[in-house]
């Protein structure tokens, strides 16, 4: 089976690529040679993932699969959410990002948060979604140095470190993406195998 994933983040590709196994081939977009600016206008994750997945169909046919991550504050009614990586502004500056996050909450006592990632895959002419979470804490300082984004301010569940200081292998362990992608190949295989 040849599946498109909506991305060229390499990191996301690879990772995924091994958790797929050797009987699906992974192609990014840069393979089937989408170079345009994929809209990604929803007010949600699931609307934006099933928005890339949908431009990638249309683009290629290929069956595809696109997704969407955000972290939701719950005393911030959910917010960064959808807006994620643009919450400071269209720079997509990590730094911003958690600089306006951690003023946003200042005063704020309740520190629940969450990642959130949706997968939308279209599959011969049908649409499916899958859910990734992890529930947390955002934190007052910035601990950590590895991962990206958020991962200096969010300390998930069960544990005493921020993503960023436990590092990649534990953090794809555990990660939001990661239950989103495992959910996506568990409904892969047992596909395959129908
Ligand atoms: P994307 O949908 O994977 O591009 O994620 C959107 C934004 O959410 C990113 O630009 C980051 O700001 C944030 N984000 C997504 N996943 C993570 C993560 O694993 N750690 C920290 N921040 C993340």
């Amino acid at each position: 089976m040849e599946l498109v994933f909506a991305t060229n983040n390499q990191h996301k590709l690879s990772e995924v690529s091994a958790m797929l196994g050797d009987r699906i081939v992974l192609r990014s977009l840069k393979d089937i040679e989408c170079f345009e600016d994929i809209p990604e206008t929803s007010e949600t994750l699931e609307g934006n993932a099933l928005q890339k997945a949908r431009f990638v169909r249309t683009f290629s046919g290929a069956d595809c699969f696109a997704d969407d991550t955000g972290l939701e504050v719950r005393a911030l009614d959910n917010a960064p959410g959808v807006y994620s990586a643009r919450y400071a502004g269209e720079g997509h500056d990590s730094e911003a990002n958690m600089r306006k996050l951690l003023a946003e909450m200042e005063s704020v006592e309740d520190r629940f948060a969450r990642f959130r990632t949706v997968i939308a895959l279209l599959l011969d002419g049908k649409e499916y979604l899958f859910e990734g979470v992890v529930n947390g804490t955002i934190i007052r300082e910035r601990r950590g140095g590895s991962g990206f984004g958020y991962d200096p301010v969010f300390v998930p569940e069960g544990y005493d470190k921020t993503f960023a200081e436990l590092g990649d292998e534990v953090k794809n362990r555990i990660s939001h993406r990661a239950a989103a992608v495992r959910k996506l190949v568990d409904f892969l295989a047992r596909y395959k195998q129908s």
